[in-house]
């Protein structure tokens, strides 16, 4: 018998619940000890744009989204909180919340990774050479996108938060600490080593807070969450939510988590998720972390004492070019008619489209760049278009693994997929002909929530050991390569001129 929270349970017994707090939505999802999902709820949440390219999210909607699915997949589990063994939480990263350490209120909306506000900041830094310090010591390129400038723009922006900061009157944090301040009824500020490694305030190498960095962003580290590994007990729920305390147990940014979840637990291992944008992390193992330009060094996951790093190549946009074609153009009505078109052409006709529609993110950073069709002819219609989007996708991950297999010397053997796009069958087989390695979608596609409810079952027992995760992984469909490979290299060099004609426009 084990100790959970309060219950009584053989090894194995009761559930895990995973939070998987998105961009576009609030997730939770129940995890039997197979690694299956019992049930599942999910609520989207408000996207608010209070000028072009600023994005933020309402930290109480966050908040309350995330509880009431929570509630509802116990429920529609046929579950009582008491048959929880624990929770993980995994959340979209770099996203910023700041909050009244007294109240619980929070004191600006949250600051969304995608929010481009702070650019002008991030080129600054950039003519200040600050770029090798930064990326030696975080893992990081200097961008927008990661929190650091994010933070000290709030503690600049917000009347009073400086002054309330640093006196650990006001808390900053990303999605994860946000949610576990509130779960746990404000007795618990902390974050992981992998939602830490993005701030772009924390030494990878040594797993702390970096005085030089603080001093640089005016962060008082009084505001600031403790890091604790991913997995381990980072509290309690507070008996109100669920009818029963139950640990936190879990706590890991998504693509981490998603890594995690898909069982690539050995170096070189490698994963790559079709969201809004795609983001393909490589395992690189446990030794001293390298830094490579192009890419980003990450840390993967803590647990017990034990860190790992993972390569990243954070590709922006994506399965967004096929929202935009379905909302903003209106050349299809929903995202899996993308297939069928694709597939009722044999290819198309020369057809390159590059979605640089927030500029260009691994292995360009190039924030200036924007999106452009080449290869137009009369004979172009939309399943050209639409092939030409979907194929964009393929060839911005060879960019991304490309550049990771040069730079780390690891050969690339096969690919793990998921997110919303993986469900393309066109898209995975052409992804596997244009890299020439197999692709491989999992039978479970919640690799992120499932991700988190790993770490926190391995932090209450409820796992064993890390093997009973890779024996628990499952294949659903292998795609393996067909087209010769002078064809797929004659398409990338296509891409790659698409690509660079791209990056020489620049608005007059
Ligand atoms: P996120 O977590 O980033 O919100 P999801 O993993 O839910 O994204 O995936 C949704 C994205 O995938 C959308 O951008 C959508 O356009 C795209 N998508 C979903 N299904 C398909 C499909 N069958 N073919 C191509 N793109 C798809």
């Amino acid at each position: 018998m084990r100790y959970f929270g309060g219950g009584l349970f053989t090894p194995m017994e009761g559930y895990i619940l995973s939070l998987d707090q998105g961009t576009t939505s609030s997730r939770a999802v129940v995890f039997d000890d197979t690694g299956r999902p019992v049930s599942m709820d999910s609520r989207p949440l408000k996207q608010i744009y209070p000028q072009p390219g600023w994005v933020e999210h309402d930290p109480q909607e966050i908040l309350s989204t995330q509880i009431e699915v929570a509630k509802r997949a116990i429920f529609e589990a046929g579950l009582e909180g008491e048959q929880i063994a624990g929770v993980g939480i995994t959340n979209q990263r770099e996203t910023i919340v700041v909050w009244d350490r007294k109240t619980g209120n929070p004191l600006h909306n949250a600051v969304v990774w995608q929010c481009r506000r702070t650019s002008p900041e991030c080129v600054n830094l950039k003519e200040k050479g600050f770029e090798e310090l930064i990326r030696q010591k975080t893992g990081l390129t200097i961008d927008a996108y990661f929190s650091a400038t994010k933070i000290a723009w709030l503690l600049e922006n917000v009347p009073g938060l400086r002054q309330k900061a640093e006196k650990g009157e006001a808390l900053a944090g990303t999605v994860d600490s946000w949610l576990i301040y509130n779960l746990t009824g404000g007795r618990v500020h902390a974050t992981d080593y992998s939602n830490a490694s993005r701030t772009m305030l924390f030494d990878i190498a040594k797993l702390e807070w970096d005085g030089e960095l603080l001093d640089l962003f005016r962060v008082p580290e009084a505001c600031l969450p403790e890091v604790k590994p991913s997995s381990t007990l980072f509290g309690e729920t507070v008996e109100e939510l669920f009818g029963h305390p139950i640990p936190i147990g879990g706590v890991v940014g998504d693509q981490q988590a998603a890594l995690f979840g898909q069982a690539c637990h050995s170096p070189g291992m490698m994963k790559n998720t079709y969201g809004t944008g795609s983001f393909l992390l490589m395992n690189v193992g446990s030794g001293q972390p390298e830094v490579y330009p192009g890419l980003l060094t990450t840390v993967a996951w803590g647990i017990d004492d034990e860190v790992e790093y993972a390569l990243e190549g954070s590709i922006f946009t994506t399965g967004a070019t096929i929202q935009w074609m379905r909302d903003e153009l209106g050349i299809i009505q929903n995202s899996e008619e993308s297939r069928e078109l694709a597939e009722s052409i044999e290819d198309t006709g020369g057809v390159f489209l590059v979605p640089a529609f927030v500029g260009l993110g691994s292995p360009y950073w190039d924030m200036e760049a924007r999106g452009a069709i080449f290869g137009i002819t009369r004979g172009t219609g939309r399943a050209q278009l639409v092939r030409a989007a979907l194929e964009a996708m393929a060839y911005q991950t060879r960019d991304v693994l490309e550049c990771m297999v040069e730079s780390s010397g690891i050969k690339a053997g096969e690919l793990r997929v998921d997110g919303g796009a993986a469900a393309n069958d066109f898209l995975m087989q052409f992804q596997a002909d244009i890299l020439g390695i197999p692709v491989l979608r999992a039978a479970v596609t919640e690799s992120t929530a499932l991700g988190a409810a790993y770490m926190a079952g391995l932090a209450v027992g409820y796992w064993e050991n890390r093997q009973q995760i890779v024996n628990n992984w499952e294949l659903e469909q292998k795609f393996s390569p067909r087209m010769k490979r002078k064809e797929a290299n004659r398409l990338y060099r296509g891409w790659q001129n698409a690509v660079s004609q791209t990056r020489d426009f620049r608005q007059p």
